[in-house]
């Protein structure tokens, strides 16, 4: 992703000269919104995405001030609720709990500058194979700390990845930034089980189970999906989400299950107490109407026909979780689970991007390729959907496959970029618990009705084994 740009690592460097670009970018920042010009000077740019351009500032009239900011200037052409739903999601949940705060906000039109305390960070792929198990074990746990906070109201952040959780290695502390994709955990539907009444759009016209079919090759895959008017757009974050369920607000449910959190844990009781069979076969009940091309690889009349299944896939590809690939409409605070889950297997395995995807299908193929096609259909089950596959694929075993490739490109850095570890941190690896490989299972359960959550992963086994470990290393 083009977001993560080198970082100044000494921010009271004087005045250095920068490219023309750059100066011109700030120029222009400055003209757009004057009040930055009058209370900050801005040294550097730090930081692009899709939506914004990030800049290193201190406080003008106050140079001996240390204290450095980042200034988020966000595209103006974002719809509006975007801009607030950030702005409001570092206001109420962050300052604490590794969430990064804002101090400030200025605007001018349509111009809007958010102003957070800058924090010093590396880019991921610079620390990834210096980091021992135990800074794993640190980061990781900051991580689910910053998750828990963000999940405890209910707000999705829809972009866990390394370049939105910010690490500073000297200081040992973390932040979660961008929440411009965050979005409330919509309370989709008034079903005891995943799918019962089956998922509702935006026409309020039911749909029925629908057919994924994905080839198991990777370079290849022939997808249902892509051939169909189902398939969004490729662009890797979108911008608008569409709430799925209509109406629901009204509803005596709605008012009863306020909390999406709550749906998930009734949900996830619901599992354990009539077994998962029991609720698939509810869902039989539903009747998925059968047309002309259900499982085959091809899209037939009746199918273009049908109107959109709307369903959130905000995300960067190589992140998003088996429910979003598969579109299916009623998203959870799980989907940061996976992501985290997905940042965790590059921590053990030192591989970083983990699964390379530009599309969703690709992503999918990925997904399948590792956790086997008995596991994924299961999964898509869970969530209303049928997937096809053309072939069988068994499942890799998660510790043989991060050893090897840990012991793989370490020795090629080591030699290519002169990147060591010290013997410690080496040590370290030799001897992975189990509980880390059941914690990366539970972040990574391809149901996400089942998936661990941020904070019952903070009392998983990993952690009070490493904790342990640590002391008895102290003592
Ligand atoms: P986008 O929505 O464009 O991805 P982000 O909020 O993720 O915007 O910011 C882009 C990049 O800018 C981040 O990946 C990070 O490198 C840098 N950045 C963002 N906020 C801060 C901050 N408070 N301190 C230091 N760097 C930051
Ligand atoms: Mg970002
Ligand atoms: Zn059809």
């Amino acid at each position: 992703m083009a977001e993560e740009m080198s970082t100044p690592s000494s921010s009271r460097k004087k005045a250095k000269r920068l490219p023309f670009e750059i100066q011109e970018e700030i120029n222009c920042l400055y003209e757009f919104v004057p009040e930055v010009k009058e209370h900050f000077e801005v040294i550097d740019k730090i930081g692009e995405g899709t939506f914004s351009s990030v800049f290193l500032a201190r406080l003008k009239h106050y140079p001996d001030i240390p204290q450095m900011f980042a200034l988020k200037h966000i595209i103006p052409t974002s719809h509006p609720s975007r801009i607030e739903g950030e702005l409001k999601c570092l206001l109420e949940i962050g300052g604490c709990d590794n969430v990064i705060g804002v101090e400030l906000c200025l605007r001018n039109r349509d111009h809007v500058v958010i102003v957070m305390q800058y924090f010093p960070h590396e880019k991921f792929h610079d620390y990834l194979l210096h980091m021992s198990l135990t800074d794993v074990y640190n980061y990781m746990k900051h991580l689910l700390v910053a998750l828990r906070r963000v999940h405890m109201f209910d707000i999705i952040h829809r972009d866990v990845k390394p370049s939105n959780f910010l690490y500073d290695r000297n200081t040992k502390r973390y932040a979660l930034v961008d929440f411009g994709l965050a979005h409330k955990a919509p309370v989709c539907k008034a079903s005891s089980s995943p799918n019962a009444a089956g998922p509702v759009d935006t026409s309020g016209i039911l749909q029925e189970t629908q057919n994924l079919s994905v080839g198991s090759s990777i370079s290849t895959p022939v997808t249902q999906m892509s051939q169909s008017k189902h398939s969004a757009s490729s662009s890797s974050r979108s911008q608008q989400y569409t709430p799925p369920t209509p109406n629901l607000s009204n509803s005596v449910f709605a008012k009863r299950v306020k909390s999406p959190r709550r749906l998930l844990l009734a949900k996830r009781a619901l599992l354990v107490k009539e077994g998962k069979d029991d609720i698939l076969s509810q869902r039989k009940g539903a009747q998925p109407v059968q047309c002309n091309c259900f499982g085959k690889p091809q899209i037939c009349s009746v199918c273009s026909a049908r109107s959109n299944q709307n369903a959130p896939r905000a995300g960067t590809p190589g992140f998003r979780s088996p429910e979003v690939l598969m579109k299916c409409p009623d998203q959870s605070t799980a989907v940061d689970i996976w992501s985290a889950g997905v940042i965790f297997l590059s921590l053990l395995s030192g591989r970083y991007p983990f699964f390379r995807a530009n599309d969703d299908m690709t992503a999918l193929a990925q997904i399948i390729s590792t956790f086997g096609t008995d596991s994924v259909k299961e999964a898509a089950k869970a969530c209303g959907k049928s997937l096809i596959c053309s072939q069988t694929q068994s499942p890799v075993d998660f510790r043989t496959l991060c050893m090897k490739l840990r012991a793989a490109p370490m020795s090629k850095h080591q030699t290519k970029k002169g990147v060591t570890m010290d013997p410690l941190s080496e040590q370290s690896w030799r001897s992975v618990p189990d509980s880390a490989f059941d914690l990366l299972s539970r972040l990574l359960d391809l149901n996400p009705y089942t998936r661990i959550t941020a904070e019952e992963a903070l009392t998983h086994k990993f952690f009070s084994e490493m904790e342990e470990r640590l002391g008895s290393v102290l003592c």
